[in-house]
C-alpha cells in the first residue's frame, strides 16, 4: 500500500478474505471476462471488452514509457469520455493510482491535489465546456507530465501514448486502485484511498443488489470521477456484470434522452435536482424511455414526493445513500415501491457494521436519530496523509464518523434525517462551509463570514454567505469575482451574500449557524 494510507487490521483483512468479501482480484479483471460483448458506447464510438482491454494495455505501456510507475499518483480530470475509460484502466493495469478530480475543479482544488499527492502526472481534456484545461495545467506546479486528450499545445498528447503492449508487473489486490475525493469533510478535500479488494467488493455488492446482468445498459449521466457513477454500481459495476456503459455529452434531458432511446438504457443514477429536471422533461419528450428498469436516486436528500414522481414518469426507483469513503445503503430489489420512496435502502453487506450514536458516542435505540458510524469491508480506515484529521474522523476502533444523521427502522432500513457536518449539499455537489469561509476571509473587505445552507426547491440547498464588512460592503458579484480569481470551482461560490453588522454567537462563543439558517432569506 502507498505510504500515508491506513490499512485494515491484518486479522480483519484475513476475515474479509475468508468470507469471500475480498476475492484477491484486481479491477483490471473487469475487462477480461466478456470478450466481444459491447462494453462502451459514446456517440459513434462502440468498443467491446476486448478492444477496451487492448487499448488499456497499450496506454499502460505508453504511461510506463513516460516513466510512470506503480504507486505513482496521477491526477485525472476528465469528463465522461472514452479517453477517461482508457486512462482509468491503463493506470489500474500499471498500478499507478488515478486521483479522480471532478471536471469543475480549478486551480485551487487541483493545486491542492498536486501538492498533497505529489502527483507525477496530470491528465486533462484540451477544452471542456468552453474551459481551457491546458491554461489551468500551466498554473499547476508539481506534476512532471501534463497529458492532454485533444490538441495538446506544448504538452504530451494522450493519443501518442498508445504503444506496443509491454509485460508489466500486475497490481496487488491490496494496492490502492484510485483516490476518490471526499465531499463531506472540513477544509480542503481529503483523499480517499480505495483498494482493488475493497472496491471490487463495493461494485459486486451494488451490482448484485441492482440485479445487473449482461443485458443491462447503464447510462453514466453524472461524472464518472464521482463514486456514485463510478461504482455504485455505476460504470465499474456494469462492467463487472458484463453489461454495457453508455456515455452522453451532458446529463441534460436533451442529450441523455436520445441516448436512452437509441441504446435502450436500462439503469441510470441521478441526483435529486437532475431527477426533477428529467421527470419534467419526460412529460413532453418524444423519446421513448420505457427501457429504463431502474432509476437510482441519491447523492442528496430525496423527498418521497420526488421519488413517487420519478417512479410515475421515468421508471422504477432505487434509493441510494452512500459516500466515497465506503458505506452504501441502497434499496433491496424486493422492497415494495411505497417503501422505496420513503427510506434510504439497507446497507449492502451484512458485514457493514453500522452504529447510530448520540453526542457521547453511545448507541441510540432503533427508531431514534443519531450520527451514523460505519465500519466494513468497503469502508476506508483513514484518509491519505491526514493523521490528525483521521483521529477525529474515525473512532479508535476504526468506525468512520459519517457526519450524517440517520435512524434505523425495525426492518433494518436507514432513514437519513440530516447532517451534523458543516457541509452544504448543493444538488449533490458538496461545499465545505469552512473552505468557503477561508476564501471569504481573505477578501480585504470581509471581517467575518459564515456560510450556511438555505433550502432551494431545485437544488435542495444553496449556499448563503453572511458577511461582516470592513469598509466597502462586498456584493455577490465582487465575492464571485474574487473567488474565481482565487481559482475556486464555480459550485463553491456562494449563491447569496448577506451583509450583517455582526454574527450571532452561541453561549460558548461559536458562530450560531442554526440561528443564521433560521433567519435566512
Ligand atoms: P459523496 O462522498 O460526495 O458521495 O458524499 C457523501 C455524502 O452525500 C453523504 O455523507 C451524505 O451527506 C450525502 N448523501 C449521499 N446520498 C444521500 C442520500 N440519498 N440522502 C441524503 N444525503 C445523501
Amino acid at each position: 500500500m502507498i505510504p500515508g494510507c491506513t490499512p485494515w487490521p491484518a486479522e480483519t483483512a484475513e476475515r474479509y478474505r475468508e468470507l469471500g468479501l475480498w476475492t484477491g482480484q484486481t479491477l483490471d479483471v473487469l475487462l477480461r471476462a466478456h470478450g466481444e460483448r459491447t462494453a462502451l458506447v459514446s456517440g459513434g464510438t462502440r468498443r467491446t471488452y476486448r478492444e477496451l482491454a487492448e487499448r488499456a494495455a497499450r496506454l499502460a505501456a505508453g504511461f510506463h514509457g513516460l516513466g510512470l510507475r506503480r504507486g505513482d499518483r496521477v491526477i485525472v480530470q476528465m469528463p465522461n469520455t472514452p479517453e477517461l475509460i482508457d486512462t482509468l484502466f491503463a493506470l489500474l493495469a500499471l498500478g499507478a493510482a488515478p486521483v479522480l478530480a471532478l471536471p469543475p475543479h480549478r486551480r485551487d482544488e487541483i493545486g491542492h491535489l498536486a501538492a498533497h499527492t505529489e502527483a507525477a502526472a496530470y491528465v486533462v481534456p484540451a477544452v471542456h465546456q468552453g474551459f481551457d484545461h491546458r491554461a489551468l495545467a500551466r498554473e499547476i506546479r508539481g506534476p512532471r507530465h501534463v497529458i492532454v486528450a485533444g490538441e495538446p499545445e506544448e504538452f504530451t498528447p494522450l493519443s501518442a501514448l498508445y504503444a506496443e503492449p509491454a509485460e508489466l508487473p500486475p497490481p496487488e489486490p491490496g494496492d490502492v486502485a484510485f483516490f476518490l475525493l471526499s465531499g463531506g469533510t472540513t477544509g480542503r478535500a481529503k483523499l480517499i484511498p480505495r483498494t482493488h479488494d475493497d472496491y471490487l467488493c463495493n461494485i459486486r455488492l451494488s451490482a448484485r443488489n441492482a440485479r445487473l446482468g449482461p443485458d443491462d445498459v447503464y447510462l453514466a449521466a453524472l461524472p464518472i470521477a464521482h463514486n456514485y457513477a463510478l461504482g455504485c454500481p455505476g460504470v465499474l459495476g456494469t462492467l463487472y456484470a458484463g453489461g454495457s456503459v453508455a456515455l452522453c455529452p451532458t446529463p441534460s434531458p436533451e442529450d441523455a434522452f436520445p441516448v436512452i432511446e437509441r441504446e435502450r438504457v436500462t439503469v441510470t443514477g441521478l441526483v435529486p435536482s437532475l431527477a426533477l429536471l428529467w421527470a419534467d422533461a419526460a412529460s413532453w419528450t418524444r423519446h421513448r424511455l420505457s427501457s429504463l428498469r431502474l432509476v437510482q436516486l441519491g447523492g442528496a436528500g430525496v423527498s418521497p414526493e420526488l421519488a413517487r414522481d420519478v417512479r410515475a414518469r421515468l421508471g422504477p426507483v432505487q434509493q441510494s445513500f452512500g459516500m466515497a469513503e465506503g458505506l452504501l445503503s441502497q434499496s433491496p430489489p424486493d422492497d415494495p415501491p411505497e417503501l422505496v420512496t420513503t427510506v434510504q435502502g439497507k446497507p449492502l453487506s451484512e458485514y457493514d457494521e453500522v452504529r447510530v450514536v448520540d453526542e457521547t458516542g453511545a448507541e441510540v435505540p432503533a427508531g431514534e436519530a443519531g450520527e451514523l458510524l460505519v465500519r466494513g469491508p468497503y469502508t476506508i480506515r483513514g484518509y491519505f496523509r491526514a493523521e490528525e484529521h483521521n483521529s477525529r474522523a474515525f473512532t479508535p476502533d476504526g468506525f468512520f464518523r459519517t457526519g450524517d444523521l440517520a435512524r434505523r427502522t425495525e426492518t433494518g432500513h436507514l432513514v437519513i434525517c440530516g447532517r451534523i457536518k458543516d457541509v452544504i449539499n448543493r444538488g449533490g455537489d458538496k461545499v465545505p462551509a469552512d473552505e468557503v469561509e477561508e476564501h471569504l476571509l481573505a477578501h480585504p473587505d470581509v471581517r467575518a463570514a459564515a456560510v450556511v445552507p438555505v433550502p432551494d426547491p431545485y437544488l435542495g440547498e444553496r449556499t448563503c454567505a453572511y458577511i461582516v464588512a470592513r469598509d466597502e460592503p462586498p456584493t455577490l458579484q465582487t465575492v464571485a469575482a474574487f473567488m474565481r480569481e482565487r481559482g475556486v470551482a464555480a459550485y463553491k461560490i456562494p449563491d447569496r451574500v448577506v451583509v450583517v453588522p455582526g454574527l450571532p454567537l452561541t453561549p460558548v462563543g461559536k458562530v450560531d449557524k442554526a440561528r443564521l439558517q433560521e433567519a435566512s432569506p
